[in-house]
């Protein structure tokens, strides 16, 4: 589900929403090609093409991911394993989230990129 902005066409702000559509094509068959927002910065209504939407990766999913990871590796390792805490312990406890955090990475720069790399039109219509 990637998290997909327009800048605003008064203040220039993001105006950032998350969608359930994985390329940009199937988010204007959901919302057709205009789609009206409404600014929560400056409050002004525009008209954006659907072009205008970009999305960009969730760094901060990346890390909530990999510090749960972190949590759950020691919770399975320390009572349900009930592993003695040695080094060799706790290097496992170091390397699953480092794992989780370059998988989750990959994927969710890949997301964004699938998002981004088709286009609706060529050009961007005057608004
Ligand atoms: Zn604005």
């Amino acid at each position: 589900m990637p998290r997909i902005f327009v800048e605003c066409h008064d203040c220039g702000k993001r105006l950032s929403q998350f969608t359930v559509n994985p390329t940009r094509v199937e988010f204007a068959q959901t919302n057709g090609e205009s789609i009206r927002r409404t600014c929560k910065f400056c409050g002004k209504e525009s008209t954006y093409h659907v072009d205008e939407f970009r999305s960009s990766p969730q760094r901060w999913l990346v890390f909530a991911v990999s510090t749960a990871m972190i949590f759950v590796t020691y919770i399975l390792a320390r009572f349900v394993f009930d592993f003695a805490m040695n080094r060799y312990v706790l290097s496992g406890i170091l390397m699953l989230p480092l794992l989780t955090y370059f998988i989750s990475k990959r994927i969710i720069r890949n997301n964004s990129e699938t998002f981004n790399s088709h286009f609706v039109s060529k050009e961007n219509p005057e608004d």
